[in-house]
């Protein structure tokens, strides 16, 4: 045990002594060194022994075996030059805290491939523990984290729970290092003004953060616009195809549910029931028995119809190689759906005239995935969904941070996971 021990840790200053094992796993001792002096806590010199407790404190290791591993260490106080009588710092551990950093680390990685009650129960520990393992690594991470570079970001808005509960999300999206990067509450102007003052902390001037981004990808958000007009003077500001396309699908299905109303009301057949989705998928990935509901739906003179048609037109404009001729197809099918008499199609086109310019920055930002957003947008809602029965944001933000914000980790002797 001390052999193995020895090979997958490296304690300065202490030694392995005596394994026990009880009926509650295996117990190991550990020792100080001789000669070596012990470290303050608040500063990590070492300094002389005050005193040392007389019972021996307990931190559990990682299982070995699927035996429950823990270390009995008499913590000692030392006396500090400048922080007086204080107790010593460990390697293994920090504070009042019963986990290894070990113990920590192994629990918050397969938080990552399993639900987190899941990891208690696989290495017999407790949800909270398993929580408090990943809060720390996600803490260590946005600490040691590095946010520079940063040349193009996404925002996105995330309801987080029923009745309008909403969450700003920020997304570096760059080529090569596409990450979560803040998770903010709400979705007004202060809560992207407040991830801005997190992300530029540390710089100031024209050397800000903020100042070297050259592209952000948004929705028609109004308060995100005048957060990003306002602080990202320097970047290009594109309305994603994912939100245009989103405000679109929209405006179809309120199309359809005024078409259900209306066959109601004519007490003609209800030939609408069950259609939702079949609107507000794409085409390719209807199946069989939707296909065939579509193409019968198809022969029928509902507005419905002719908006879901509008719809997949539109998609055209995304295929445009230049700006100009996107803009002229983009105008013609203004006209087209401001003819249409469909009210929710006309707002569409008023929010889209409304924006134009920034509809076609998209053009000018050629070679930066709009996909990125979206697929980001999924693993967020699956994140959420996992995470079930989180209270509060907080818990939320931080399952978030360690499943998306590729954050760095404490390096070890061996990896345990
Ligand atoms: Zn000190």
């Amino acid at each position: 045990m001390k052999t193995i021990l020895n090979f997958v840790t490296n304690y300065k200053g202490f030694v392995f002594g005596k394994v026990r094992q009880g009926s509650q796993g295996i117990a190991v001792e550990i020792h100080p060194r001789k000669n070596s002096k012990a470290v303050c806590s608040e500063c990590g010199k070492p300094c002389p022994t005050y005193d040392t407790f007389q019972t021996p404190r307990r931190f559990e290791f990682v299982p070995l075996w699927n035996i429950p591993v823990f270390f009995l260490y008499k913590m000692r106080r030392v006396t500090c030059p400048e922080h007086g009588v204080i107790v010593e710092r460990v390697p293994w551990g920090d504070g009042k805290c019963t986990q290894t950093i070990e113990q920590r680390q192994f629990l918050a990685n397969w938080a990552r491939r399993l639900s987190w009650s899941e990891v208690a129960e696989c290495f017999h520990t407790t949800f909270g523990k398993v929580f408090r393992a990943v809060k720390w690594i996600v803490e260590y991470g946005l600490e040691h984290r590095n946010l520079d570079g940063v040349e193009s970001i996404g925002i996105d808005e995330v309801q987080i729970r029923k009745g309008h509960k909403y969450a700003t999300l920020v997304y570096q999206i760059d080529d090569g290092n596409k990450r979560l990067l803040g998770v903010e509450a709400d979705r007004t102007e202060e809560s992207l003004e407040n991830f801005f003052k997190d992300f530029d902390e540390g710089t100031k001037g024209e050397d800000k953060r903020s100042l070297k981004i050259k592209w952000v990808c948004s929705d028609m958000w109004k308060a995100y616009l005048n957060v990003v007009g306002k602080v990202c003077s320097n970047a290009l500001n594109i309305l994603d195809r994912f939100h245009v396309k989103g405000h679109l699908t929209e405006a179809v299905n309120d199309v359809r549910k005024m078409d259900v109303a209306k066959l109601k009301k004519e007490g003609r057949e209800p030939v609408l029931t069950k259609s939702k989705y079949i609107f507000l998928k794409n085409p390719e990935n209807l199946t069989d028995d939707q296909a065939d509901k579509m193409s019968e739906l198809l022969g029928y003179n509902l507005r419905v119809v002719r908006a879901y048609l509008m719809k997949e037109d539109f998609e055209r404009f995304w295929e445009y190689k230049t700006a100009y001729w996107a803009g002229r197809f983009l105008d013609a099918w203004c006209v087209r759906a401001m003819r249409s008499k469909m009210e929710p199609m006309k707002k569409f086109v008023k929010m889209v005239r409304k924006h134009r310019e920034l509809l076609m920055n998209w053009f000018r930002s050629k070679g930066l995935s709009s996909g990125v957003v979206e697929g980001f947008n999924n693993r967020v809602k699956l994140t959420a969904r996992k995470a079930y029965g989180f209270r509060s944001l907080e818990s939320l933000k931080i399952a978030l941070f360690h499943a998306l914000g590729k954050l760095p980790e404490p390096k070890n002797t061996h990896r345990f996971w």
